[in-house]
């Protein structure tokens, strides 16, 4: 089945202030569209059509040159983006709770450390990217990835991501990127992000490191 952009599970203007309608509008409407419309006529007619996202982001190495480039591009734009709408809410904000609080403060020393630790690898991403929280088969980690690379073509488990292309807070925030980024934990939705790592730790087969 073709990949397909999910529907936002909120309204578009729902994480005003911090992100703006506007925005929302280009980024889920236009720009993640595109990522998905590019994807599928990459593999449309090839063996790969009907792998999940997840699992070809893991088998691109295998895959012809003409179509390894669009697909890293495309259906890591695509996974990136579906993530991205899931870990934001309305009710974002405030502290996770639970195992994921404790590997927070284990890993890191403390909830405002991460959240340094990520803006400060979403600052020094030059051009375009993604700053994470990754579980990486045996721990919780902070990484960037360029363009629209994902952590899942490395065996990581992306756990949050914070898009930090231009698109993702130009209209509101302008050159302001760590602007941008310190706004953005009052929507990030803590609940999906302990869910995802919970599944992380517990899926047989994750990754190894
Ligand atoms: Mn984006």
């Amino acid at each position: 089945m073709a990949f397909e952009v999910p529907p936002l599970p909120y309204d578009y203007a729902a994480l005003e202030p911090h992100i703006d309608e506007a925005t929302m509008h280009f980024h889920h409407d236009k720009h993640h569209q595109a990522y998905v419309d590019k994807a599928n006529a990459a593999l449309e007619g090839t063996d790969e059509a009907h792998e999940s996202v997840e699992h070809l982001l893991t088998i691109l190495e295998t895959l012809p040159e003409e179509r390894r480039t669009v697909l890293r591009n495309n259906a890591g734009g695509h996974a990136n983006h579906t993530l991205f709408w899931e870990i934001m809410s309305p009710d974002g904000g405030g502290e996770p709770e639970g195992d994921l609080a404790q590997g927070i403060d284990d890993t890191f020393g403390s909830l405002d450390a991460l959240k340094k630790a990520v803006n400060d690898a979403g600052v020094a991403r030059f051009g375009s990217g993604w700053a994470w929280l990754i579980w990486d088969g045996t721990g919780l980690a902070v990484l960037s990835t360029p363009n629209q690379d994902s952590p899942i073509m490395n065996s990581d488990e992306p756990l949050l991501g914070i898009d930090v292309w231009e698109h993702a807070y130009y209209l509101k925030y302008q050159n302001r990127r760590p602007d941008y980024l310190e706004a953005w934990w009052n929507v990030v939705n803590w609940p999906a992000v302990a869910e995802r790592y919970e599944r992380a730790r517990t899926h047989v087969g994750a990754a190894s490191g």
